[in-house]
């Protein structure tokens, strides 16, 4: 059995209160660990270890820092299969996605910031008779609050740009995947990272996260979450005048226009659905296709989800794992039997699959796909975080507009079709934060991230998460 500590000043110590959470495999059922379970006395003590490191850390100058994301990459690089493994285990995503996206992408973190800081230029405005200096400075000690769906992935796409600006963290992994987290922080011992500089404060969001947005010298919050949740956040950061960064939920659109590549659009479809059994804040839950194409495209995408292997996370085959967990299951159970309600027809999955005995109590769902249900319905509006899928189908350009934007959403989307220019006009007419043409997922590390309406407030990514992570100020000097 794992015991997952709190990882403060650079050592690791239980919760003042000695209380645990269980973390659970979801694809076996098993219990792998106990977690300390925190409360706002432990992180009164990261924030203080933050504090008293800060000086320190943003006392390095940025060639230095960025020496240390460069160790932390190659660290981290040499424990790649390990990653995966954990990340699988706590997740039950397919190891062979835990490799190719979780393990490589938080490698790729480091290497990123640690080469995109390089590349800073100074700003510099010059007036007839002054010079302005834009001057950089860490922001302090920052807080990080991350979900368990991409777990390593989204809390080092954090860390590395905070790091690499001068400052110290506070973070609390979501409780239901706190192992790459424990992972990372005994890596940091392991090439003797400065203590205090990162810590974690494990536990439940209610009680570990709320202690953290209310702290007073914890002086931004970079958050990835459901929307309501995000709610709670900017509720209790607003008053306090914290930087806020809001990464939420999203029920984004996959657009098939009538002159798509149709078995292109198909696959396309498919991973955009069912990567990480829908689990992808990105997922596009919701198919719009040209009535024109439509029974020929769904004829195409339900091939392709039936082919998919659903089973053990362990074995390098399988592509659809288990969700987070048996709760998640029945919420997304519930989902299914909504939309049966609301008038849908299941055209494949919505059952469990019967799995060998090992997985026989892991909480596993067959790829599903739903028609016939209407845009406005519950179902095609409410995010759902599973392999859920929904199909509409749509008259003409300016209805499919009009459904890709009918959500309180606006994260992403994708649009399939021969014509780019087509493709790239009919993006900028739907109203999320990033838009893909004929491909899903595809990630320039440099680019703007981040939702508009519910999905979101601020960007990450490239300078943005750069800019979130200092604060930016002027220096005017007046010449003789
Ligand atoms: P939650 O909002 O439930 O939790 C996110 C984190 O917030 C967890 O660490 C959680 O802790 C913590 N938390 C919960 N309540 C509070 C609180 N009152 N104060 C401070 N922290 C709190 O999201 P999920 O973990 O269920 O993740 C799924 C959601 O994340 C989906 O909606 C998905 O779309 C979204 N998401 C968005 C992404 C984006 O980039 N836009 C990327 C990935 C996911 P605990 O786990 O202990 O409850």
């Amino acid at each position: 059995m794992l015991q997952i500590k709190n990882f403060i000043d650079g050592e690791f110590s239980s919760a003042i209160s000695e209380e645990h959470l269980d973390d659970f495999n979801p694809a076996t059922g098993e219990k792998i660990g106990h977690i300390s379970s925190s409360d706002q006395r432990d992180v009164e003590n990261a924030v203080k270890a933050a504090k008293d490191a800060f000086l320190d850390w943003s006392s390095l100058s940025m060639s230095e820092r960025i020496d240390w994301l460069e160790k932390i990459a190659n660290a981290l690089e040499s424990k790649k299969e390990e990653i995966a493994k954990i990340e699988s285990m706590d997740t039950g995503k397919p190891i062979s996605l835990a490799r190719r996206v979780d393990a490589n992408r938080s490698i790729t973190n480091f290497r990123f910031f640690s080469q995109f800081a390089k590349q800073q230029e100074s700003l510099e405005f010059e007036m007839s008779d002054a010079m302005n200096y834009v001057h950089r400075k860490p922001v302090g000690v920052v807080g990080l609050i991350t979900p368990w769906n991409l777990p390593l992935y989204l809390l080092t796409w954090k860390i590395a740009p905070a790091l690499v600006m001068g400052n110290t963290i506070v973070a609390k992994p979501s409780e239901l995947t706190p192992l790459t987290a424990n992972l990372f922080a005994k890596t940091l011992q392991e090439i003797d990272f400065p203590k205090g500089v990162f810590n974690i404060v494990n536990g439940l969001g209610p009680k570990a996260g709320q202690a953290i947005l209310e702290h007073p010298e914890i002086k931004a919050i970079s958050f990835t979450g459901g929307t309501q949740t995000g709610r709670i956040v900017a509720k209790t950061a607003a008053p306090l005048f914290k930087k806020l960064s809001l990464e939420l939920g999203g029920k984004n659109a996959t657009v098939i226009l009538d002159d798509a590549e149709l078995e292109l659009a198909a696959k396309g479809a498919a991973k955009a659905g069912f990567t990480n059994s829908g689990q992808v804040c990105l997922c596009g839950s919701r198919i719009l296709i040209d009535e024109s194409i439509a029974e020929q495209f769904t004829e195409l995408l339900i091939h392709e989800i039936e082919s998919m292997k659903v089973g053990d996370p362990q074995n390098e085959e399988t592509e659809i794992g288990s969700v987070i967990s048996m709760q998640h299951l029945e919420k997304v159970e519930n989902y299914i039997q909504l939309a049966l309600d609301e008038g849908g027809q299941i055209l494949t999955g919505g059952k469990r699959p019967q799995l060998d005995e090992i997985n026989s109590n892991g909480a596993f769902l067959h790829p599903t796909v739903i028609s016939g249900l209407k845009i406005n319905s519950r179902t095609a509006t409410e995010e759902i975080f599973g392999p859920v899928v929904t199909l509409h189908t749509f008259k003409d350009e300016n209805e499919a507009i009009e459904m890709a934007n009918s959500t309180d959403y606006g994260l992403a989307g994708s649009v399939w079709t021969k014509d780019l220019e087509r493709g790239k006009e009919f993006s900028k007419q739907i109203d999320t934060g990033i838009m893909w043409v004929n491909t899903w997922l595809h990630r320039d590390l440099r680019t703007p991230f981040g939702g508009v309406k519910n999905s979101g407030v601020g960007r990450e990514g490239g300078q943005w998460s750069l800019s979130f992570f200092s604060e930016m100020t002027n220096i005017c000097v007046k010449y003789d």
